[in-house]
């Protein structure tokens, strides 16, 4: 069946992400302890922050890995999973294809430039019912999760479970809110920083797409909102 409504939810975050970012920072050039640092933080937030700042647009990135994050997603596409797997520095837990067999039809996920178009989106749920049955008579006749998997389409619903440091989580923003990436996988990662954003706001110069961190659009072909590289 046609599943919509993305679930995306922000199941660990750490309370004192600042301080622990603030600590980290002042640890480097303090001639303090980090203990005693961390122990000892008084100053304002306007002061870490400040410093902070600093720290990052400096390019000392190994301050923000301090700082875990992990989301439970729902009602995501198995191509949309594919292209979060692709960042190495993140951690998942993925419902199996192997072990979770689709009971009836399965659930699958329509990209709304397909839902658009009436006649061709009839087709696409067609194509989805007679898939589902070839997979159910699969499972009926002996052969294994694992084997009859292979004719579910990228449209298959998944659930994952995504970790990653707040470095990876704006490298991840960065091309991932480009708009020359998919709109599921953008519609996702959007969610991902609203959830970091509303309650961390100093964060949002930094989860953007990479041309407003850049000043310039690097992709070939540019949605044409910055200046490209060579203009
Ligand atoms: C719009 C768009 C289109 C894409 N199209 C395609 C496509 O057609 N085909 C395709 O295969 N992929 C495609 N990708 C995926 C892309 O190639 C990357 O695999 C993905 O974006 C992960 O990015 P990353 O490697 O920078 O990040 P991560 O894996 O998250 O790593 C973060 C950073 O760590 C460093 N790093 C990580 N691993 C290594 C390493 N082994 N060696 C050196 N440095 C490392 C790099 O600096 C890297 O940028 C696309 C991505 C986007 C955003």
């Amino acid at each position: 069946m046609p599943k919509k409504e993305l679930e995306v939810s922000l199941i660990s975050v750490p309370d004192n992400m600042l301080d622990v970012i603030y600590t980290a920072c002042r640890t480097c050039y303090s001639p303090d302890g980090a203990v005693e640092i961390f122990k000892n933080i008084t100053d304002s937030k306007e002061k870490k922050l400040n410093l902070i700042k600093r720290v990052i647009s400096s390019g000392h990135y190994s301050t923000i890995e301090h700082i875990q994050l992990t989301f439970a997603i729902n009602n995501i596409s198995r191509a949309a999973t594919h292209q979060l797997v692709r960042h190495r520095h993140m951690s998942f837990s993925q419902k199996s294809q192997r072990y979770v067999k689709e009971k009836g039809e399965f659930d699958y996920i329509v990209p709304l430039a397909i839902e658009k178009k009436q006649q061709l989106f009839e087709k696409f749920k067609k194509h989805m019912e007679l898939t589902s049955l070839l997979y159910n008579e699969m499972l009926e006749s002996g052969i294994k999760g694992e084997d009859a998997r292979s004719i579910l389409p990228n449209a298959a619903v998944s659930s994952i479970v995504a970790s990653l440091n707040l470095r990876e989580l704006i490298h991840l923003a960065n091309l991932r809110l480009c708009t020359r990436a998919q709109l599921e996988i953008r519609t996702v990662v959007k969610k991902m920083c609203e959830l970091v954003l509303e309650r961390e706001d100093w964060l949002r110069e930094h989860l953007v797409p990479k041309c407003e961190r850049l000043g310039y659009c690097d992709e070939d072909n540019s949605c044409g909102k910055v200046k490209p590289k060579n203009g």
